[in-house]
């Protein structure tokens, strides 16, 4: 049984429609990437799933609930956590305060989070505010964890970040899959993410166009729906 399955979703902000169709799922311990070209829809689907953009149209299910039309802190509560494009943190909470307000109960405490990411044990009374662009994403990903998420949602896991961070960050995401964590992942570096995934998506203006295993996205497809 699915994790999670998002069937036919519609969802617009105000006057404009932004998705027309999205079918995506994700099966227990599965790595899914979801794809497509800027401005094609994965941020809005993400924002859809956790009940922070509207679903007009068409369902999601979580864990076997209907959580499509629920509050976003509700359905954080059942168990998604969410690391947001643009990596957003408390600015003014050191790290460990920003990864302690996210705490629940589970396996991913403080000191497990602080052995994943060694830099933020280092940087642990640093305000979020004065960490670097992929320290920051660390911490996104370290508060994330400290919700004890049953599914993890990432999007744009490493845009903008230094090469070297980078790394530190798809290997992280590996030891999270070698673990079983569900993952729904958006990212644009296509050598790292078709590796990682069990399945992909591909948007194109808000509708589904394709699914299959990443060994199926041949090199006309991708340069068909993603442009390279
Ligand atoms: P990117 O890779 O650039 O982040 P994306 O695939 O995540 O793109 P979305 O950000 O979901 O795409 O955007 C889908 C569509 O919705 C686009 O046409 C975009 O212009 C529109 N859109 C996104 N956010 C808003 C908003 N706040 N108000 C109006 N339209 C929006």
């Amino acid at each position: 049984m699915s994790l999670l399955q998002v069937s036919a979703i519609e969802a617009r902000y105000g006057p404009v429609q932004a998705l027309f169709g999205v079918d995506l799922d994700v099966s227990e311990g599965e790595v899914v990437a979801l794809m497509g070209r800027n401005g094609m829809g994965k941020t809005t689907t993400i924002r859809a799933i956790l009940g922070l953009t509207p679903v007009s149209s068409g369902t999601v299910r979580f864990a076997g609930r209907e959580i499509g039309t629920m509050a976003s802190h509700r359905i954080a509560r059942l168990g998604i956590g969410l690391v947001p494009e643009g990596r957003r943190c408390f600015p003014n909470l050191t790290v460990e305060e920003n990864l302690l307000a996210a705490a629940r109960k589970g396996r991913w405490s403080r000191t497990a989070v602080e052995e994943l990411f060694p830099r933020l044990r280092e940087r642990r009374d640093q305000y979020a505010h004065s960490l670097s662009g992929g320290e920051q994403q660390m911490l996104a990903i370290g508060r994330a964890l400290m919700t004890n998420p049953t599914l993890l949602v990432l999007d744009e896991a490493t845009e903008g970040l230094a090469p070297v961070i980078r790394h530190d960050i798809w290997n992280v995401i590996r030891k999270l899959k070698d673990e079983g964590q569900s993952i729904l992942i958006v990212d644009k570096t296509l050598s790292e993410l078709l590796p990682a995934a069990d399945r992909c998506f591909v948007l194109e203006k808000g509708v589904t166009v394709w699914s299959g295993l990443p060994g199926e996205l041949t090199p006309e497809l991708q340069d068909r729906y993603l442009g390279v």
